[in-house]
């Protein structure tokens, strides 16, 4: 946990430092200039900040303002020292956003429970958003491949209708599956099954530009969404993708190489009369020309 002072004055801000020793395990810096202060909060983000009110560059309520705009500032608790009582101050300083005060001159074990007690909450916020974003990865993430699993392509793929509508853009989608999967794990074992769809989810994102998504929508059957790409476009895109899926083996354990290909089916969106059901239809049905016609090809409309 690191505790940010701010303080014009080099001597009380030390001495805040000493007295916070055996809370904060010394891990304190000292601003002088709360303007030096910002900018470093836009490298690193401190767990709380005990700032001056009386300063000559702002007071501590235009810096509680100014820190409040900052990235990822929402549960920094912000400790205002103050030697004015009134209560005008004390209100712009809540409404800034600070979170609590101390009166000049500062009484030590005051100092020290507060700064405790506002430690202990951004650590129960800090272990919060963790819990939250390693639940939303658990929503939206395929375990085996890591791409997106298929809920959250069919909402990406949504996502990107609503937008290639109104923006009047070009948006494609590749259906794409392993070919003679089942042999795979017939032949090698379902460890290595495993292996294989996380080593194709790779190429595939190897493949692809910045702002495709790839989605494992079940089995050994993977999507790409293709935004402000027609199909032109996109049958360099997939094919891209076919070539380093053939070109790439992967290798097994035993020293020997698995060569796999996949068979794509491709298509361009027709527009708001075609839904995204019937959308992801018309490339099924393309990839099942691409498996027809002799595999690790690719087939469009
Ligand atoms: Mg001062």
């Amino acid at each position: 946990m690191t505790v940010m002072i701010v303080d014009d004055s080099c001597s009380s801000a030390e001495l805040l430092q000493a007295q916070l020793v055996s809370v904060a395990e010394k891990k304190t810096t000292i601003y002088l200039d709360p303007k030096d202060a910002l900018q470093a909060c836009l490298q690193s983000m401190p767990d709380l900040v005990i700032t001056d009110f009386v300063m000559p560059q702002m007071d501590g309520a235009d810096f509680t303002k100014e820190f409040r705009k900052l990235k990822n500032n929402e549960d920094v608790p912000i400790i205002v020292v103050t030697t004015k009582e009134d209560r005008d101050t004390r209100l712009r300083c809540l409404h800034a956003g600070a979170n609590d005060f101390l009166s000049k001159p500062v009484d030590e074990i005051e100092l020290q429970a507060r700064v405790r007690n506002m430690l202990k909450l951004r650590a129960r916020s800090v272990a919060l958003s963790r819990a939250i974003s390693r639940l939303q990865d658990l929503a939206t993430t395929d375990e085996l491949t890591s791409v997106n699993n298929r809920r959250h392509f069919l909402e990406i793929l949504r996502t990107e209708m609503n937008r290639a509508k109104r923006y009047n853009w070009p948006l494609s989608v590749a259906m794409v599956d392993a070919d003679h999967f089942k042999q795979v794990n017939d032949r090698f074992g379902h460890a290595i099954g495993d292996n294989a769809l996380a080593h194709l989810a790779h190429l595939f994102c190897e493949s692809v530009r910045d702002h495709d998504a790839v989605g494992r929508l079940g089995g050994e059957e993977f999507a790409l969404c293709l935004p402000v790409t027609s199909i032109e476009r996109a049958k360099m895109v997939t094919e891209r993708v076919r070539r380093r899926v053939a070109e790439t083996g992967l290798r097994l354990p035993d020293g020997d190489e698995l060569n796999l290909t996949v068979s794509i089916g491709l298509v361009q969106w027709q527009g708001v009369t075609e839904d995204s059901a019937s959308f992801l239809a018309r490339a099924d049905r393309a990839l099942y020309r691409a498996k027809e016609r002799g595999r690790n090809r690719i087939e469009h409309d």
